[in-house]
């Protein structure tokens, strides 16, 4: 393995403007770290250097396709499947050879937070604030993002799943290739949302965030799962892997689930859409007609609180802006009806590692086909930009890049 300084180079998707990711060459990573800008690399003996086998294209890469934050040739991706080739001097449970699954947090492993198996809220791993992800630049951690044909993991003992078969994990890589973030996603919302055998659930958004929310609902022992979109492909998709879906955009919400249920309610709601820019009455500067000011607002987790029976629960894995320090992004939260029935919540960034060894065995063994549910859809790593334009457009498949 070449590293920095050598002159080595290589492919990766590159941010290369607002709404633009490309495919560029930049250089091999090594074994070290840059802690911050300004600061100079060090040595990085609690790292492993991976070959990408399978890197994917999510939601999240969307916000930061359009961030504020990130810098023209930053690389960017955080979902990574691949093949450990050189291993740090600290390094002692993960091997060179090794399929690994990369969880798309930085953890630390040794923080408080990561020692609560909160690894998304690491303290250790971004100066910014609690939390750092690969390819999202300062903001999170200023980590380099894993859609490139090499990538450095820090705190590999730590973080790394090892699939117990290589030779299995390769035959499998679309279902694989799914433990790194939204598999693990799914899983964490319906557990947050308490779904449990026999629940009634609605999932917010047939994207494959929400698809995989649906399948864990579904390994939980829920007892009927209600995917909702505007999108009439994901939701024609859903309905093919078992799913029962709602068209919104015409019947109130409460209505389309009544004539499933038989009541306008469910146990458990979870949010896989997160913020939507709408055009709001009373924007600043504009009357809310649809060529106003948009501002980002939580449509999707107002369908959910409006949804959820008296005393349910719901999640919310769909990302809402945190807004910069000092600003309180107003959102119109429906923060009345989440009170009045007494619902409980939980939020944020998905502690990724947290799940990886049971829903392995739930892919592996137990035969959970979640690349299926999901359509995941092999690219080459060279057709990354095209599959960033369909993903944004809402096309049914999750597009898992192959260098
Ligand atoms: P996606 O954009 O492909 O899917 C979102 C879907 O929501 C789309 O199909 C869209 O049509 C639909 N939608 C829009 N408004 C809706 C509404 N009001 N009700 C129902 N559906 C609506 O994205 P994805 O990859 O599925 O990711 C979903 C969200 O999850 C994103 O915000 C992403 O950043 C976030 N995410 C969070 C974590 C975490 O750790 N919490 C991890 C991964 C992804
Ligand atoms: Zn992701
Ligand atoms: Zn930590």
């Amino acid at each position: 393995m070449t590293g920095p300084g050598t002159g080595g180079t290589q492919r990766a998707v590159v941010y290369a403007g607002p709404g633009r990711a490309e495919v560029g060459r930049v250089p091999l990573p090594g074994l070290e770290v840059r802690p911050g800008p300004g600061v100079l690399p060090r040595r990085c003996d609690h790292g492993v250097l991976v070959r990408t086998l399978a890197t994917c294209v999510c939601g999240s890469d969307q916000h930061t396709l359009h961030h504020p934050g990130a810098a023209p040739g930053m690389i960017l991706g955080h979902e990574l499947t691949g093949v450990v080739t050189e291993v740090g001097r600290d390094v002692q449970r993960v091997r060179a050879g090794d399929v690994v699954s990369v969880p798309f947090n930085v953890a630390c492993g040794r923080c408080p937070n990561c020692r609560a198996g909160l690894t998304g809220h690491c303290l250790e791993t971004n100066p910014a604030r609690p939390g750092a992800t690969y390819g999202m630049g300062e903001g999170f951690g200023g980590w380099a993002g894993l859609q490139a044909e090499h990538a450095l993991v820090p705190y590999a003992d730590f973080n790394l799943y090892v699939l117990p078969d290589a030779d299995q994990a390769r035959e499998r890589l679309l279902d694989v290739a799914l433990l790194g973030d939204i598999l693990p996603t799914g899983y964490h919302a319906a557990k947050g949302a308490r779904v449990a055998p026999g629940s009634t659930v609605y999932v917010a958004g047939a994207g494959p965030v929400g698809l995989a929310c649906a399948a864990a609902c579904r390994l939980l022992g829920a007892a009927a799962v209600i995917v909702g979109d505007f999108n009439a492909e994901r939701l024609e998709h859903a309905r093919t892997v078992g799913f029962e879906t709602v068209r919104l955009g015409g019947a109130p919400l409460p209505d389309l689930v009544a004539e499933i249920l038989g009541v306008p309610y469910v146990d458990a709601g979870i949010d896989c859409v997160g913020a939507s820019d709408q055009a709001v009455a009373g924007a600043a500067g504009g009357d809310g007609g649809p060529d106003g000011p948009r501002v980002p607002m939580a449509a999707a987790l107002n369908d959910v609180v409006g949804v959820v029976r008296p005393g349910g629960a719901l999640a919310i894995p769909g990302v809402y802006p945190a807004g910069a320090p000092g600003a309180r992004p107003a959102l119109g939260v429906w923060l009345g009806g989440v009170w009045s029935k007494a619902i409980t919540v939980s939020a944020g960034a998905t502690p990724a590692r947290r799940y990886q060894d049971e829903l392995a065995s739930a892919v592996l063994r137990g035969g959970l086909a979640i690349g299926e549910v999901v359509n995941a859809t092999r690219v080459p790593l060279d057709d990354a930009a095209a599959a960033y334009e369909r993903f944004g457009a809402g096309a049914c498949e999750k597009y898992v890049l192959v260098p």
